[in-house]
């Protein structure tokens, strides 16, 4: 169960719920987060719930028996949006795009992908300081010092950055020049990566794992919030399944019902989804129609030369053609 703690508890009330709890063998955990302080509660006897709402200091309390409760629907009704500040938000009724390379290449490269978001009045560039690469001989990133070209270009220009941290120990250098921190999928099981992203005050899009189920991936985000971190996103990018046309098999069944299951952004990445630029366009709109909260897509000014991905991104114009479809597809969804 989730106990929602008053603001200006006593440490004296406090004290008195943890012992009920304890009275009936229930294992409490205190969370703190940016927005609340709450007590997990995880215990097998009946409990009479309302007896602990009576409690002093206890706002509200819900039942949720799942293994992820945090991040659950089954209490927090309302979507979350998470703010990136200057008016950037993403969820809870406002979509948001996420473009740019799969690679961060050069600053040329930087200053150009730049340019042509802010001609579409797109907030928030992708792109990869450290690369997960299944071989490796392949590129591998531009690590800290393209990060910290990237970000003084972006601020100059009003752009947000999500970027790929892969191991805990990167995260405090990364954290001055990053907007959302991005888990891969190769490390969405990474529960020393996850516990330490829930100690940043920053948001988090966290991407299924590559043969990840839905409770995985919302029991990886559990991990964040547990640890204080209330600002998640979560993102479809695709499973590995036995279809060997394509790269991956986007699941856009767990788009809609991921909606139902978690209060979280759902983002949905149609790059690696299908991994075939021709395809990446109409996949991108049946994630928006199925109810995503934002697409995150590749894209390069010459495709076939950038250094990862190439074959899943789209130039310049094919995105612009999207952003401009996205933003039609909102407006049927919305009239739906
Ligand atoms: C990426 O975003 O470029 C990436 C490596 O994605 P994923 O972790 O989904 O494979
Ligand atoms: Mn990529």
């Amino acid at each position: 169960m989730i106990i929602q703690l008053k603001e200006n508890i006593s440490a004296q009330a406090e004290q008195g719920i943890v012992k009920v709890l304890e009275t009936k063998k229930y294992k409490p955990m205190k969370v703190t987060t940016q927005d609340g302080a709450y007590i997990i509660a995880v215990g097998k006897t009946e409990i009479d719930i309302r007896k602990i709402g009576g409690l002093v200091g206890v706002d509200d309390i819900h039942r949720v028996s799942d293994a992820y409760k945090l991040v659950s629907k089954k209490w927090k009704i309302n979507n979350t949006k998470i703010d990136l500040g200057d008016g950037v938000t993403i969820g809870a009724g406002e979509f948001g795009i996420m473009a740019g390379p799969c690679s961060i290449e050069s600053e040329a490269q930087i200053e150009s992908s730049i340019k042509h978001l802010v001609e579409n009045g797109i907030k928030i560039m992708r792109g990869g300081v450290y690369k997960p690469r299944s071989s490796p001989y392949s590129f591998r990133g531009l690590g800290i010092d393209g990060l910290k070209i990237w970000y003084k270009l972006a601020k100059e220009n009003g752009i947000k950055i999500i970027t790929e941290v892969m191991m805990a120990e990167q995260i405090e250098e990364m954290l001055p020049y990053v907007d959302i921190f991005q888990v891969g999928a190769r490390n969405s099981q990474n529960f020393n990566l996850l516990d330490a992203l829930g100690k940043v005050d920053k948001p988090v899009m966290i991407k299924r794992g590559i043969s990840g189920t839905m409770d995985e991936l919302l029991q990886s985000a559990e991990y964040v919030f547990s640890n204080g971190n209330e600002r998640i996103l979560l993102c479809e990018r695709g499973i590995r399944s036995y279809e060997n046309a394509y790269r991956n098999t986007f699941d856009i069944n767990a788009i809609a019902m991921l909606k139902e299951k978690t209060h979280l952004p759902v983002i949905a990445d149609p790059s690696h989804g299908i991994g075939v630029r021709q395809f990446v366009e109409p996949v991108a709109l049946a994630a928006t129609m199925a109810g995503a909260d934002g697409v995150i897509v590749e894209v390069h000014s010459i495709p076939e030369k950038a250094f990862s991905d190439g074959q899943q991104t789209l130039d310049y114009q094919q995105a612009s053609s999207l952003f401009d479809k996205l933003s039609k597809t909102r407006e049927l969804v919305r009239m739906l």
